[in-house]
């Protein structure tokens, strides 16, 4: 489980997270929506420990990470974070971009990084991509070789963040396809997403945070049909 309890962060004076709250069970696939500026890539940043939370904790498995004490390499290899810009390596190949981590943070030999480099493209429909530059690939393409890349790391947990934004139309499809086989395989997952199919039809819960806290938690269907707050009512009646 990963509990975050009291978490607030600042940048400067503008308060960004308040005391946010959230428990997230493994197996769970959280999605999280809300207006621009609610602060929530700042929450999935600070899950990530790319932002340091002004206070609060956050435990994973009873493990606090905030301790300064805690391995900051080894708690993100354990959480995968996929972004709305790929982020992959473009002068190296598919296959060397899904190697190189797995070989100088876990240690793996060359042979290991790339037998589960060969499994994870074939997990995300892409075993014929491997020597392929990303440059020449689709978007659709390139962020389902990012979230293969973080899933060789055999993380716990993955983020999503806005992980279709960036993307043509057509090719959202392919990169939801992909979320909702990790999703039915069991993985942890938090997403921040403009997707209101998805949260619906994938996810477990749906979170509506607005102004740096959580205003709005539970069953996604439930929520979507009868948000309870006038501020979920009033974003909802905005996106849908
Ligand atoms: P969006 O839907 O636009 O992605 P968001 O909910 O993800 O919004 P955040 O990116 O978490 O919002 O940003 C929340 C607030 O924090 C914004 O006011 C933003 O300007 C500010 N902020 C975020 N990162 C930084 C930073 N590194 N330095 C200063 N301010 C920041
Ligand atoms: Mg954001």
């Amino acid at each position: 489980a990963i509990e975050i309890r009291d978490l607030h962060k600042s940048f400067g004076t503008n308060e960004v997270l308040k005391g946010l709250n959230l428990t997230i069970e493994g197996g769970e696939v959280v999605c999280v929506v809300g207006p621009s500026g609610s602060g929530k890539s700042t929450l999935l940043r600070s899950v990530n420990l790319l932002e340091a939370p002004t206070s609060g904790r956050i435990r994973i498995e009873g493990v606090d990470i905030l301790d300064p004490e805690v391995d900051v390499d080894r708690i993100r290899t354990r959480i995968g974070m996929v972004f709305q810009q790929f982020n992959l390596f473009p002068h190296m190949d598919v296959l060397r971009n899904l190697t190189i981590a797995q070989e100088r943070v876990l240690g793996r030999s060359r042979e290991e990084a790339r037998r589960v480099a060969l499994a994870m493209l074939e997990r995300v429909g892409l075993s014929d991509k491997a020597t392929a530059h990303p440059g020449h690939l689709s978007g659709g393409q390139q962020q389902r070789v990012a979230i293969a890349r973080s899933l060789a790391m055999n993380p716990d947990m993955m983020l999503f963040d806005e992980p279709t934004s960036a993307l043509d139309p057509e090719l959202v499809g392919e990169v939801l396809a992909v979320m909702r086989d990790l999703a039915a395989d069991g993985m942890t997952m938090m997403v921040v997403t403009h997707e209101m199919g998805f949260a619906r039809e994938v996810g477990s819960r749906l979170i509506f945070m607005d102004g740096g806290v959580i205003v709005e938690d539970g069953d996604p269907r439930e929520v979507l049909a009868h948000p309870s707050h006038p501020r979920t009512q009033a974003f909802f009646s905005k996106v849908l």
